[in-house]
């Protein structure tokens, strides 16, 4: 049993556009009695191990949808379980379960195929469980964490999307993914004590796949959450002061993360 206190790190506060210092979405939540992923974007592998976590203490990741700034290092930390299993059998003491959006199980089994490495058919070490509509909230002990569908549409496409809601003891942190301001974020966000959120426009930017920073205050607004922590950055608004444009519409606390913070969580 571990015995941490309740944190979150972050892995990547960015998206697409990596840099010597911001890689993608990710982060790491743990408590006393789980360890889990959020995201695996590119660079989740290296922030991992820039944060002195090792990937074999993982206990579940939670895919917030199969975009690859979320996903580019899925198969490749599945590759570490799968070939250490192979290399060096019965040192790896657990294996973590794999939580996605409808399609999870076909997604790892078609990326398997794609990349010509047929390591995930019929291996079953790896458990995917896809998010149920209604019925999602999933109790690990110390935390419960539910995904809520959200609307994420770019080039055409409507991503199957969620947003998750983390609770843990007394403290609710919620995380956006990559969506709109709908109905299904807001559920997620309500009464939070943390929302993590997609900070990817800067006011009067409008379409269908991201948040601006006025969508954003209004959210938190909105749903009364007491802090508001901005990643899924884009290096093209660097100079654009979003955590203000926040504020004219937020009253509490706004910054931005930065990669390899750890923001700890009340017990
Ligand atoms: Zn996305
Ligand atoms: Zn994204």
């Amino acid at each position: 049993m571990h015995h941490r206190t309740p944190s979150i790190t972050i892995l990547g506060s960015g998206t697409f556009f990596t840099t010597s210092t911001v890689s993608a979405s990710s982060f790491v939540v743990d408590t006393a009695q789980a360890r889990i992923l959020v995201d695996a974007g590119p660079g989740t592998l290296v922030k991992l191990a820039k944060a002195g976590i090792q990937w074999s203490t993982l206990d579940h990741i939670f895919i917030t949808h199969f975009h690859a700034d979320h996903t580019a290092d899925l198969f490749s930390l599945f590759m570490d379980y799968r070939l250490t299993d192979l290399f060096e059998p019965g040192k790896l003491k657990k294996f973590p379960i794999i939580h996605g959006p409808p399609g999870m199980d076909d997604f790892m089994l078609r990326m398997s195929k794609l990349l010509e490495m047929e390591t995930y058919e019929g291996w079953g070490k790896i458990e995917v469980r896809e998010y149920v509509e209604d019925n999602n909230a999933l109790d690990l002990g110390d935390l419960v964490i539910t995904a809520y569908p959200v609307s994420h549409e770019i080039f055409g496409v409507q991503a199957r999307a969620y947003a998750l809601r983390i609770k843990i003891g007394d403290t609710l942190v919620a995380i956006s993914g990559d969506t709109v301001d709908c109905p299904g974020v807001r559920d997620a966000c309500r009464n939070t004590d943390l929302f993590l959120c997609d900070a990817s426009f800067p006011k009067g930017m409008v379409n269908k796949a991201h948040m601006n920073t006025h969508d954003i205050g209004n959210i938190a607004t909105e749903c009364s959450t007491k802090e508001v922590l901005l990643y899924h950055l884009y290096p093209q608004y660097t100079d654009v002061d979003l955590v203000s444009e926040v504020r004219e519409k937020y009253d509490g606390p706004v910054r931005k993360v930065r990669d390899l913070e750890v923001i700890q969580l009340k017990q």
